[in-house]
């Protein structure tokens, strides 16, 4: 019988709360000895464990208590990806302060901006990053200390400046962690703010424990205490695809690149690491992948990347799969969803049966919601699209890891369903795998239908001579926009426009076929290394308008 008291009593579960410091915590009791690997600025190799980072973390949480630092207050970091960034994420969330990324690569105005709206209190920064950092200074009047996350034989001048190894000398590993509420700020990101000044998003400790725990799922990352993870992302990039929490949680072996990040410097560490797993950019693999060809080198140890960020090409898929027995697992995602939103990894059965290439299609797709994760596409009247693989449209989530509200901004950023919307175009096929087909501010409409320019730049850019391809929207008087293909091509190549129309015929729609073709030398990359699309717009669109 069941006593009407018992429903009344509440929840009969502990109140474990779930704050970040827990994986840290994890790593050290239970795979203490696993290894955090670093790659110096000079190119040396220091090693860390688990269990001896965690103790180095605690002792910066001591410096920052002893210095009077309120849990919630903003410290900043503006470093590549090392222990000692891990070390300071831990020491700073798990004390309960917020972790502000910012990311070295912004400019100037930009950090400025960023600095000043999250009222940083303190930077801890990579010793390359001094000269900047002494300009970014007399603008940032709430920065009183920085500290510089090296010892102090590579401590740069500076007033008011500490190199982190004497500071956290010596300091106590007892101060407790984990005292904040599991709702309370963790981290602080900034979005690349493309269009106006970059937004905050801060996450939630709680946001991030279940954004990491959605990560490590067997169809998301599927990370393992087998795994050496490499993490190419850079932790300034939306929490390196929250590398440094899955990592512990699993207990993983994590290998941190720091700022070499071309073929040759990531070929040396998944060799010598023995990397199973790898997360970065396209760019960053495309250079990779050249590297292993001209080299004709093999990869003896790795099994899987994680590709996201910006869309991944077939060549990239083919390369790694048929040249190197490499899994591809194709993340998408965004800084307001801590990032990661769908991936296209290990098929579902109904797909798995279509045969290998057809896995190369869905795996070119930016993949399936994992749990966590609820999407829809919508119109632009907020109607939801059927998920047929044809429809198109604004693609909306939701779920504990996506921005309810950006920081210090009035009013929550959802729709009457409480779904945010990403701002992406895409469609949504029967087996539930998400295509983006679009950003919605990039999207090419010619004579009232939509042109996906991703479609085309995936096509153009799997043209042997292309090294990158994209495709703009430039007026025109009958149809409104047409598209315009812009190429560059890879070192030492020659192509006319004829070949590369050609290459495209009969792979898309005859309306959707471009009306030229440019080649550059340059593409333009933002801060992230994405194609800035506006930049483009602003070089060529005018120039290439057809006279009538
Ligand atoms: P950020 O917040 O800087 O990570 O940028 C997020 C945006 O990058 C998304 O809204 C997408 O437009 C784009 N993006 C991320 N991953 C992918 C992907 N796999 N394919 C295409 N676009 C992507």
């Amino acid at each position: 019988m069941t006593d009407q008291n018992d429903i009344l009593l509440g929840d009969h579960m502990q109140a474990w709360s779930m704050t970040v410091d827990r994986f840290i915590t994890h790593a050290a009791r239970w795979s203490g000895q696993h290894e955090l690997v670093s790659r110096e600025a000079d190119g040396s190799i220091v090693r860390s464990t688990w269990a001896t980072s965690a103790t180095r973390a605690r002792q910066l949480s001591a410096v920052l208590a002893a210095a009077g630092i309120r849990p919630g207050e903003r410290i900043a970091t503006m470093a590549m990806n090392s222990a000692r960034h891990v070390e300071a994420w831990y020491g700073i969330m798990g004390y309960g302060a917020v972790c502000h990324t910012l990311n070295p690569r912004l400019f100037e105005d930009q950090l400025v901006f960023i600095i000043n709206h999250a009222s940083d209190r303190w930077l801890l920064a990579d010793p390359q990053f001094a000269p900047l950092i002494e300009k970014l200074r007399p603008r940032c009047p709430t920065l009183e200390r920085i500290i510089y996350l090296c010892g102090p034989d590579q401590l740069p001048a500076g007033a008011g400046v500490a190199d982190y190894e004497s500071l956290i000398d010596g300091r106590p590993t007892d101060v407790p962690w984990g005292t904040v509420d599991e709702h309370a700020p963790a981290a602080l990101c900034y979005t690349s703010g493309t269009t106006g000044n970059p937004k905050g998003v801060l996450y939630s400790h709680r946001s991030q424990v279940l954004h990491a725990m959605i990560c490590a799922q067997r169809d998301t990352m599927g990370m393992s205490v087998q795994d050496s993870v490499l993490a190419v992302v850079p932790m300034f990039h939306a929490n390196a695809w929250a590398l440094p929490f899955t990592a512990a949680a699993t207990g993983a072996k994590l290998v941190l690149p720091g700022a070499k990040l071309d073929g040759a410097s990531l070929y040396e560490l998944l060799e010598t690491e023995a990397v199973t797993l790898s997360a970065a950019v396209p760019t960053v693999w495309q250079a990779l992948l050249d590297f292993l060809t001209t080299n004709r080198l093999p990869l003896s140890t790795l099994r899987r990347v994680i590709i996201g960020g910006s869309a991944v090409t077939e060549a990239l898929i083919r390369g790694f799969r048929d040249g190197y027995g490499v899994e591809v697992l194709h993340a998408w995602g965004m800084t307001e969803m801590s990032p990661i939103g769908t991936i296209s990894g290990a098929p579902p059965p109904a797909v798995a049966a279509l045969g290998a290439d057809a896995r190369v299609a869905f795996n070119l797709k930016q993949g399936r919601a994992p749990f966590g994760i609820d999407m829809k596409i919508t119109d632009d009247d907020e109607v939801r699209l059927p998920q047929d693989g044809v429809a198109q449209g604004h693609v909306r989530v939701q779920g504990p890891a996506i921005i309810a509200r950006y920081f210090r901004e009035p009013g929550e950023v959802l729709d009457a369903e409480g779904y945010f919307d990403t701002g992406d175009i895409a469609t949504i096929d029967p087996h539930g795998y998400m295509q983006i087909t679009d950003r919605a501010k990039d999207v090419i409409k010619s004579g009232g239908e939509w042109i996906s320019s991703v479609e085309i730049e995936n096509i153009a850019a799997s043209h042997p001579k292309a090294l990158m391809a994209a495709v703009i929207g430039v007026p025109d008087p009958r149809w409104r926009e047409r598209p315009l293909l812009i190429v560059r091509l890879r070192p030492g190549q020659e192509a006319t426009a004829a070949e590369f129309l050609a290459w495209l015929d009969g792979k898309i729609a005859k309306w959707w076929m471009p009306d030229s073709v440019l080649f550059v030398d340059e593409m333009p990359l933002g801060a992230t290394g994405k194609l800035d699309k506006k930049v483009l717009r602003a070089r060529y669109a005018q120039a290439a308008t057809p006279s009538e």
